[in-house]
């Protein structure tokens, strides 16, 4: 049986800063992810994908802002099963579409996934992952009250809704993207970290947080014992001191050096250490390989020619005999 990967697709790097983010745009960004899946698929591996969905459900919310009072503002857990959809719809065209050109076979499906949490996760006690629009705190002040919403200042920045971003227990369809892995078929799976719920008497209902996506894909490798988590970002990999004078770009990275690069805070909390940290438990879970790099350089970084590549520690408990 071919190993799996599974590749996590940035929300950012289909929709950059800087840009309008308009469904062309994204279109074009998509494309470059679709060729990069193929890639992957070509060099021999069954292929689950993930992604985010940070910008998209910010544009959502913003529209839902601009909205009021005319229609009604719908839950987040929804807001992330509409982004499901869109983003799922760009990557099945943009990844048919490359197999088409190279002439390899294998069918494409988007999958809504859902992703049970536990409702005496601390996240829910002190909301904190901020998104959406930026209002003064005045503005924010009165959602709170009107709403209901958590808010606080996101760094300086201006204040924000603050939501809780609980760990995935659970991927409900896990037995799905199995079944379609099995057969032939690449999975678009547990997009924008999956769609929050929670198990009550009733059964699962959906819940107002949002889940990391690059925690649910270690967790999504990890259980399909995946060989390969492979993250297209916005960036060609992964750098130390980034953005600064001394910046140094890391071809490799073994899982001591890594644990403390994070430790010592060379990797962004909300940004590339949530790959880091991912890539981490997937190794520990018994993963080869992790891949850091953008959708433009994932063919290079396969062969090792580019992106930088995160391996277990020769000799640590957690390196799978090959
Ligand atoms: P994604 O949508 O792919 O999750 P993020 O914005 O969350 O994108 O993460 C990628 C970003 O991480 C890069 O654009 C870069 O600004 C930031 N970053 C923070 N620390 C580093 C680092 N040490 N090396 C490279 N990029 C970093
Ligand atoms: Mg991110």
């Amino acid at each position: 049986m071919k190993p799996v990967a599974v590749v996590a697709v940035g929300g950012n790097s289909l929709a950059p800063r800087g840009e309008r983010g308009s469904f062309a745009d994204e279109r074009r960004h998509a494309r470059l992810a679709g060729e990069a899946i193929a890639s992957v698929l070509g060099a021999g591996y069954r292929v689950v994908v993930t992604h985010g969905n940070g910008p998209q459900v910010g544009n959502l919310l913003m529209r839902a802002e601009r909205a009021q009072p005319d229609l009604p503002v719908e839950p987040l857990d929804a807001c992330v099963a509409e982004t499901q959809g869109g983003i799922g719809y760009l990557l099945v065209q943009a990844i048919e579409n490359a197999l088409h050109a190279r002439r390899l076979p294998g069918g494409v499906v988007a999958m809504i996934t859902r992703v049970v949490v536990d409702p005496g996760d601390p996240a829910f006690v002190l909301p904190s992952k901020p998104i959406g629009p930026f209002f003064t705190e005045e503005e924010a002040r009165r959602r709170e009250r009107s709403l209901g919403w958590h808010v606080g200042d996101d760094a300086g920045r201006g204040w924000r809704r603050k939501v809780p971003s609980p760990w995935p227990v659970e991927i409900v369809e896990l037995d799905a993207i199995r079944v379609g892995l099995d057969t032939g078929v690449t999975v678009i799976a547990a997009g924008g970290g999956g769609i929050p719920v929670m198990r009550g008497e009733s059964g699962l209902s959906g819940v107002e947080a949002v889940i990391d996506k690059d925690r649910v894909s270690a967790q999504l490798a990890a259980a399909l014992g995946a060989e390969l988590l492979l993250f297209l970002t916005d960036v060609d990999g992964v750098a130390l001191h980034f953005g600064q004078p001394e910046e140094r770009w890391l071809d490799r990275l073994d899982s001591r050096e890594a644990k403390e690069y994070l430790e010592q805070g060379e990797f962004s909390p909300g940004s590339m250490g949530p790959k880091i940290e991912a890539a981490l438990d997937f190794l520990d879970a018994g993963g080869k390989s992790a891949i850091v790099t953008s959708a433009g350089k994932a063919a290079a970084a396969l062969t090792g020619k580019a992106g930088t590549l995160i391996v277990a520690r020769r000799g640590s408990k957690s390196s799978r005999v090959a």
